[in-house]
């Protein structure tokens, strides 16, 4: 794989513009209740069925903080390398909405659960680290669903007071390839932690994609537009080609690039401008006075990082020293924890080389083909290891185990049964491939004699030969042995 740099760069006449990319991740903390009230969080629950009255707002009602999902952020935190802080404070965010019965969301401003971190990213040229900016507790809004009626607009509060860990990065993303890299790293930590689902069709994992461009080489940051709530990573990535091309061209027009909120249309795949900085909300955020600082103790932090699995980064370096994977093998490997998982229950029980690749090659492909997560494999990771074993120890060839693995995915059968009851077990009787190999040379005496006067090309045919009158299933070596001394 080729080390030199690649750099992501807009070309437009003369120049080469860099593109800056800063991101805030909202992703919903995987917990049964919401961040102030007991109501449930399930996702798909009919409209208003999950609204408690803290989520609807009613007069007098009292927050109370959730402590799991407190947890679930300071354990997030220590995924990410983060400072976490052992004071913060929840600031009501003031702004109306329909959807949003408080008039303020709750949240946290300028003391965040979590401090500064970092993520790395795993790039062909290389590693690449982004700096974590914060991440910090709030809650969700309720949505307004706007096509089940012409005239009018109804709301769910389903999601209001669901709580959210917003991530924002430091603008160290310069290409759609490192933000892609950076949502999947972000959501593999996430889900080895059980902190979030990373569920992108379900909302659980959105972004805002902060975007400006500069001319390579400088030092100083252009003005950057915000595109807000981007919900997959192929949007994100069409946004940010979308806007970085949009300021590109306004700066080679001698015009400026406004400091805007914008919207990407999927359908148009362009950017919109939602508003302006100078019409830009006032928030007028301050404390809750229904909530104190949260305040949590050494103790308790110690206690959440004992809790704290082997993460993709440490198990990538495992996979590499205990198992001699390629870094391409361990990517691939821990790029999410049921891979790594099922991939380390195979060779607990066979050889390490050939299970990463059946899984890399066959049963990726073949899961692919299929639409299927490595959860709902019908391959267990216990019958492919037998399978490999099959192989290991000579019963079939790695062209019959094929056949076998098709059946295999047809349903969670053991390979040994499918080998007995489909007799495709490898002939590797000597005398028996003997007998066949006469056969063959008996039936193919010209060919066995220009073979013998300097025609060794001929050998692959006489294999060949054997194969096909066998089935498949003799052993290929001991055909090669047997046929050099016969021929
Ligand atoms: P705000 O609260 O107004 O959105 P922040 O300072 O919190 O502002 O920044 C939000 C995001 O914008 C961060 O992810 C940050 O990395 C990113 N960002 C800041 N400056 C730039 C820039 N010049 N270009 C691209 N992204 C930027
Ligand atoms: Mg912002």
């Amino acid at each position: 794989m080729s080390k030199e740099k690649l750099e992501y760069l807009i070309n437009r006449n003369d120049n080469q513009y860099e593109v800056v990319i800063g991101l805030e991740v909202h992703a919903q903390v995987l917990s049964q209740s919401k961040l102030f009230s007991t109501s449930a969080t399930k996702f798909g629950a009919e409209p208003n069925t999950q609204v408690s009255l803290v989520d609807a707002a009613f007069p007098g009602m009292l927050p109370v903080i959730n402590e799991f999902c407190v947890k679930q952020a300071i354990k997030t935190g220590i995924g990410l390398k983060a400072k976490i802080n052992k004071r913060s404070v929840f600031d009501r965010k003031n702004y109306f909405y329909a959807d949003l019965p408080q008039g303020y969301q709750i949240s946290q401003f300028k003391d965040p659960i979590v401090g500064e971190g970092k993520v790395i990213l795993d790039m062909p040229d290389g590693q690449k680290e982004v700096g974590i900016e914060r991440l910090h507790l709030e809650q969700d809004a309720g949505k307004s669903i706007h096509d089940l009626d012409p005239k009018n607009t109804f709301v769910d509060l389903n999601r209001s007071g669901v709580a959210l860990m917003e991530i924002v990065s430091k603008p160290d993303l310069r290409s759609p390839e490192e933000v892609n890299a950076y949502i999947k790293k972000l959501r593999s930590i996430m889900r080895y932690l059980g902190t979030c689902d990373g569920n992108m069709q379900e909302g659980s994992l959105r972004a805002d994609v902060n975007v400006s461009v500069r001319k390579k080489g400088s030092k100083d940051f252009g003005t950057r537009c915000e595109i807000k709530n981007v919900n997959s990573i192929k949007f994100m990535q069409m946004a940010i080609e979308y806007e970085a091309n949009r300021q590109v061209d306004l700066i080679e027009d001698g015009q400026t690039v406004d400091q805007e909120t914008r919207l990407f249309d999927t359908k148009k795949n362009e950017t919109r401008s939602m508003r302006s900085k100078e019409d830009a909300h006032d928030y007028r955020y301050f404390p809750d006075p229904d909530l104190l600082p949260l305040e949590v103790s050494d103790e308790f932090i110690d206690q959440l990082q004992l809790e704290i699995p082997e993460l993709p980064d440490e198990k990538k370096k495992r996979f590499i020293d205990q198992f001699k994977l390629t870094p391409y093998e361990a990517n691939i490997m821990v790029s999410d924890i049921e891979t790594s998982n099922y991939f380390e229950d195979v060779v607990k029980k066979s050889d390490v080389k050939l299970a990463t690749n059946w899984i890399i090659g066959e049963l990726f492909a073949a899961l692919n083909e299929k639409n299927l997560e490595i959860t709902d494999s019908p391959i267990s990771a216990g019958n492919l290891s037998k399978l490999i074993n099959l192989i290991k120890d000579g019963t079939i060839s790695g062209k019959i185990a094929k056949t076998v693995f098709e059946q295999m995915m047809e349903g969670d059968k053991d390979p040994k049964k499918i080998v007995e009851e489909k007799g495709l077990k490898q002939e590797s009787d000597p005398k028996a491939l003997e007998a066949l190999i006469d056969k063959v040379i008996d039936s193919n005496r010209d060919k066995a004699t220009e073979y013998k006067s300097g025609k060794v090309k001929l050998f692959g045919f006489f294999v060949g030969q054997v194969m096909k009158v066998s089935g498949g299933k003799a052993n290929p070596q001991l055909v090669n042995e047997i046929l050099k001394k016969k021929l």
